[in-house]
């Protein structure tokens, strides 16, 4: 019989064999953690020990983790193992100060490749592919944690690294490239290459499948990709902090993203009270380590919004979904009383057929007042084209938007290629404003 999941034993199994796993695991992750000073410190203090764990509920009883106490315990305070053991770190960019930076061992390697080639599998993925994987190789956890998946699944894997469009096109001619990893922003600049080549993917490669993460991106970004390259793009969710990619995955029925529950311990709670929201409910995704032992993490706070989907999914799958990051407690942004996520703002302009893949977000003071200015890129025909149609379509974007976020922004259209382009993840909003966030 063919092979339906990559560990039948794990993902269809039933809930209470799940928790059963999980408490064995979190007693088992407690064990280690006590073992780095910062968590060492922290448990005796709160008088717990390993074992201490009797019904899965008792999480709740255990200390949050925050991005500051990694900051604050750079670099080895969470280091469970002498240095001999570890064989690997990761670290991640983004904000000011010391970076976060997360050590594993040859176990966590291991467990890591393992959820990478499972949540590949379950998005279609088989060892009969050539596997393209257009991401960073180096701190950045996207180009070595999918390259462990993929060959733990068997693919042929082109590790491409990011970057070079020219270059990157010729791979998937030259190999057959069936499945390829990128940042979604990314996506739309690569299609842009190929039509400057004359070259349509949708016939020119045998892609079939795309796997996009690492950033936020609507439902309406994934169709246009899925559309521009004639492929089924699936959405892959991970944080460096829970290794990276391989925390969450879609499958092929493309309703939510599979979290891997046997080896994280989801929460989503209220970021203000700090309590259980219901399923259903959107809220901050919260998460332990259930097979890590290099460095555990418990109850990590990791600021993005989600939901728990209710019910079962087609696939059997015992796994429960999150949805889509609808975005973090600390991206939200306030401008004229109204709370906006960038998200809402892409999912308005991202329906609009005229509309290229690049947009930017400013906040400005302009004579005392907070602005939000919008610069969208057109697609070249469009700009070319008449002056009163430009007119329209800036009016029709504005109305649109203000509508959405209740906010009335000052549109600008600017031409194919003016927005700058960022080394890594897409920038979506420069905030520069007088007085910072509000
Ligand atoms: P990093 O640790 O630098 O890889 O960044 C992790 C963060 O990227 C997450 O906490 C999310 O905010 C974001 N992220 C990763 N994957 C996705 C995804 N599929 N959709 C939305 N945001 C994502
Ligand atoms: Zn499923």
């Amino acid at each position: 019989m063919m092979k339906e999941y990559w560990q039948e034993e794990l993902e269809v199994s039933s809930r209470s064999s799940l928790e059963k796993l999980q408490i064995e695991r979190l007693n088992k992750t407690i064990e280690y953690a006590i073992q780095s000073p910062y968590y060492n410190k922290l448990f005796n203090k709160k008088g717990i020990s390993p074992g201490s764990i009797k019904n899965i509920a008792q999480i709740q009883d255990l200390p949050f983790t925050t991005k500051q106490d990694l900051r604050n315990n750079f670099p080895y305070g969470f280091l469970t193992l002498p240095k001999k053991e570890i064989i690997r770190l990761h670290s991640s960019s983004g904000t000011t100060g010391n970076p976060t930076v997360i050590f594993h061992n040859r176990h966590d390697i291991n467990s890591w490749a393992n959820l990478m080639a499972r949540s590949l599998f379950c998005a279609g993925v088989r060892d009969t592919d050539v596997f393209q994987n257009i991401s960073g190789y180096g701190l950045f956890t996207g180009g070595l944690g999918f390259q462990y998946g993929i060959e733990a699944l068997g693919c042929l894997s082109i590790p491409a690294g990011a970057g070079n469009s020219k270059r990157q096109i010729k791979l998937m001619q030259d190999y057959g490239t069936t499945v390829a990893h990128a940042i979604p922003s990314y996506l739309g600049r690569l299609y842009e290459v190929f039509e400057q080549e004359n070259l349509d993917p949708k016939k020119n490669t045998q892609l079939h499948t795309l796997v996009i993460g690492a950033e936020p991106h609507t439902e309406e970004q994934r169709q246009r990709i899925e559309a521009m390259f004639g492929v089924k793009a699936y959405n892959s969710f991970g944080l460096s902090e829970m290794n990276g990619p391989g925390v969450a995955f879609e499958c092929t029925y493309q309703s939510g993203l599979h979290i891997w529950e046997d080896a994280f311990y989801v929460e989503i709670i209220d970021p203000e009270t700090l309590q259980p929201v219901p399923d259903g409910e959107y809220g901050e995704l919260v998460m332990t380590t259930l097979d890590r032992e290099a460095m555990p993490l418990i109850r990590y706070r990791t600021r993005d919004i989600t939901r728990i989907i209710p019910g079962k999914c087609k696939c059997g799958r015992v796994h429960r979904r999150i949805d889509r990051i609808t975005g973090r407690t600390d991206d939200m942004f306030i401008i004229k009383g109204c709370n906006v996520f960038p998200m809402q703002i892409e999912g308005v302009l991202l329906k609009i057929p005229e509309v290229g893949s690049d947009y930017l977000i400013t906040l400005e003071t302009v004579n005392d007042v907070d602005e939000m200015v919008v610069e969208v890129e057109v697609k070249p025909n469009w700009f070319s084209g008449d002056i009163r149609k430009l007119d329209q379509l800036t009016k029709q974007i504005t109305t649109q938007i203000r509508d959405e976020v209740l906010a009335k922004p000052i549109v600008k259209l600017v031409e194919k290629g003016s927005i700058p382009r960022a080394e890594g993840k897409a920038v979506r909003v420069a905030d520069k404003r007088n007085n910072g966030l509000k």
